[in-house]
This record gives structure tokens, sequence and C-alpha cells, in this order.
């Protein structure tokens, strides 16, 4: 299907809403996406159909439930081409799937290993890390990144030695909107026999994810980011690395045989799931990512990419607004700041026109310091954004501008 956008916007009916007297403009998709009808509706008819436990039915909903369910667990694992479905794990969030891995890799770090990040770490991948190293007595490295944003590749290839025994590194900055080249890092990771981790929260919503083609070993997600739920998400993991991870949370679900003293783990994905899981979430995501393959990613990233280079080149003709992060390969982030105004200000005034963006440190504050600024404010488009909208962000942006002056 082609993209039509004013169709696609039909879709999401809070973006037929006012905010503060005028119409919507959103346009802060890199913290959460809004979520189409498709969504909604597998939400409402998961609750009013077919609510049920899953995996412990002796009854008709139950087995609906997990075969919805685990339906699901297929769609994420075609969705980013993974090897066998027993590898999508499901989690809260990006957070907690690295967290996931941190605590099996904090088990097995010691001191003279190497953990290395980058410089523009979200901070559930820094301070994951970073706690990881503390415990374990292993060092963290930073590689370095350039004044634009972009990764400093040589850098990263220096900091590699047969001490580096992990490497955890965005996809996409959610801060720069910078895209690493995340097939050759990890090669070269690989080569080292270091594990590789990507934080794919910014990298999953714009375009098709491929984590056999990328080599990695561990892939983490949220549902949010990619039109799905709230508090669903993924992590990926070779089914040879998982199938050896210290279990994380322990409990129901997750067990294969408990005596009084002991317990043994059930198999994958089980193992690293226990309790209730979230099932109207995973159902939600499942949805979500039906809802985006019927779309072309290319014809997504291409109209991204023209939302972005409105974007930048109204932003170089605005007087005292400079862009930060301009790394030649970027998704639909814009980060800048403006002269004589704080990131905060600039935020407020725009919504006050019902223009919604992030301004802050964008859980990034080493990042900040490192490019010198108190924060950003930072626009992210997606899919049902459209060139009026930037339009209308620049004309925002300008009137603050003068309320500032
Ligand atoms: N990493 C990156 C790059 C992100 O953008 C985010 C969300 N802003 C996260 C990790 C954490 O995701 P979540 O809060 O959904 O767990």
């Amino acid at each position: 299907m082609s993209l039509n956008v004013a169709d696609i916007r039909q879709q999401f009916p809070i973006l037929f809403r006012e905010v503060n007297g005028r119409p919507l403009v959103y346009l802060d998709n890199a913290a959460t996406t809004q979520k189409p009808l498709a969504v909604i509706n597998a939400l409402v008819d998961y609750y009013t159909q077919c609510n049920s436990n899953v995996h412990r039915g002796a009854h008709y909903l139950s087995d609906e439930a997990t075969r919805r369910y685990e339906a699901a667990r297929q769609t994420v694992a075609t969705y980013i081409n993974a090897g066998r479905s027993e590898e999508v794990i499901w989690t809260s969030g990006t957070t907690e799937g690295i967290n996931l891995v941190a605590n099996g890799v904090a088990q097995r770090l010691k001191a003279g290993d190497d953990v290395l990040v980058t410089e523009m770490e979200h901070h559930a991948d820094l301070v994951t890390w970073q706690q990881a190293c503390k415990r374990s007595g292993a060092t963290l490295k930073v590689v370095p990144i350039h004044d634009n944003g972009e990764l400093n590749v040589d850098a990263f290839h220096e900091s590699l030695s047969d001490n580096t025994a992990f490497v955890a590194m965005p996809h996409v900055s959610n801060a720069l909107g910078t895209v690493n080249p995340i097939k050759e890092l990890t090669a070269a990771a690989k080569s080292k026999g270091a594990l590789v981790l990507v934080d794919g929260a910014q990298g999953v919503a714009h375009g098709a994810i491929d984590v056999q083609d990328i080599g990695c070993d561990f892939y983490a997600f949220s549902g949010h980011k990619v039109f799905g739920p709230t508090g669903i998400g993924v992590l990926w993991g070779r089914f040879d690395v998982l199938n050896e991870w210290p279990v994380w949370l322990v409990g129901g679900e997750m067990i294969a045989t408990v005596s009084y003293q002991d317990a043994t783990w059930g198999e994958l994905p089980n193992r690293l799931e226990a309790g209730t899981p979230n099932i109207a979430g995973v159902i939600g995501l499942a949805a979500a990512l039906d809802w985006i393959q019927q779309y072309d990613a290319a014809e997504i990233r291409a109209h991204e990419q023209a939302l972005l280079a409105r974007a930048t080149e109204l932003a170089k003709q605005t007087e005292g607004l400079r862009i930060i992060g301009d790394a030649p390969n970027k998704i639909g982030v814009l980060s800048f700041v403006l002269e004589g105004a704080h990131p905060a200000d600039i935020g407020f005034l725009l919504d006050k026109q019902g223009i919604a963006i992030r301004t802050g440190d964008h859980c990034a504050q080493p990042l900040m310091k490192r490019l010198n600024v108190p924060g950003t404010a930072r626009a992210s488009f997606t899919i049902y954004n459209t060139l009026d909208e930037v339009d209308q962000l620049f004309a925002g942006i300008n009137k603050a501008r003068m309320m500032l002056a």
C-alpha cells in the first residue's frame, strides 16, 4: 500500500483533538508514538472477547488468549527476522530488556574485562552498564562521538581489544537522530569475541529490522515507540546465548519443577518470563506491527526524510537557531537550541500553540554535557506527520523567538 498520509492520519483519533485551543501538532514521536485504531481496537477486542490467563487453560478463553499471545510472538519474530520465535522475550520495554541482559552479564564480568558504550547512550543503556561494571569490577569504556553527533568509528575500533567482553550501543540516538553503522560495529566487536547488545528503542520504528543481518546477540525495543501500547517490549536474543542465560525474575510460568527446597527452569522463552505477562500489551504490539507492515518501509523512510529535510532547511534559515546533531546518516529527529532561550521556554511557548515537542536532556545527561548544551528542544517525526506540520513548527518557533527576544 502506498503512503497516503491523510488516510493514515484518519486512523489516529488523537491527532484530531485540540490542545490549548489549537489543533494538535504532535512532534514528540521519539518519546512515544500515537496509536492507530487497529491497535486500540485490538486491545478493546482482547478485553471484551477473550480476556483470560495464558498457558494455564483448561477452558476455551484461555486457549484462545494463548493462541493470540503466541501468534504475537511469531509476528514479532517475523518483523525482526528472528531465527526462532523462542528468541523473542516479552519485557515491559527497552529498559527492562537491557536490565535483563545486564543482570546476566554482570554475573560473568570480572576485573580486567571492558564494557564498551558510546557517548550518545540513553540512560537506560548507560546507567545499566555503568552499574554492572561497578558491581563486577569491569571497566566501562565510552566511545567518543564527533561534534556533529556521529560516532567516532575509528575510536570504536581502537577501543576494542581482547579484553572487550561486552558492547552496548544504540541503533539510533534518541537525542540526535544519528543512525549508527551497527552491522559494521557488531562485526568488529564479534571478531574480538564480545557479546553485543543493540538498544533498538529508536531503531525499530523507522524500518524493517533484521537481527540476523545485524549479527548482534541482543536487540531490545519498546512497543510504545512503534505504535503499540506502553508497558510491553521485546528482548530478542540469539537462541544459543539466551538458552544459557541466567534466569532473571523467578516465580510462576518460568519453572519446570519445584520442590520446597529447589526448582528447575523451563525452556525458552518461558524461563525468562516469570509471572502473568502483559497479554493485552503483547496482542496490541502485534497489531501495531501488522499495521505498520501494510506500508512500504522504503516509503516510510522517504517520507520521514522529506520531513527532516524540510525541518533542517527551515532550521538553517532561522536566526539564532543551532542544530544539535547533524550526522550524515540521521532519521527524523531535529534537536536544536535557540540563542538566548532555554529549551524549556521554547517547549512551553510551542505547547501554548498546540505543538508538542520534547525539551531537556532526553535521558542523556552526559551527552548534553559533551555537546556543551543545557539540553535541547527536539522535534521528532513519523509516518503521520506532514510538511504542513513542519511549517507550523517553524512558524511557532519564530513566534517564540520574538516573544523571548
Ligand atoms: N533507549 C533509547 C535510545 C530510548 O530512546 C529510550 C526511550 N526514550 C529507551 C532506551 C528506554 O525505553 P523505555 O523507556 O521504553 O524502556
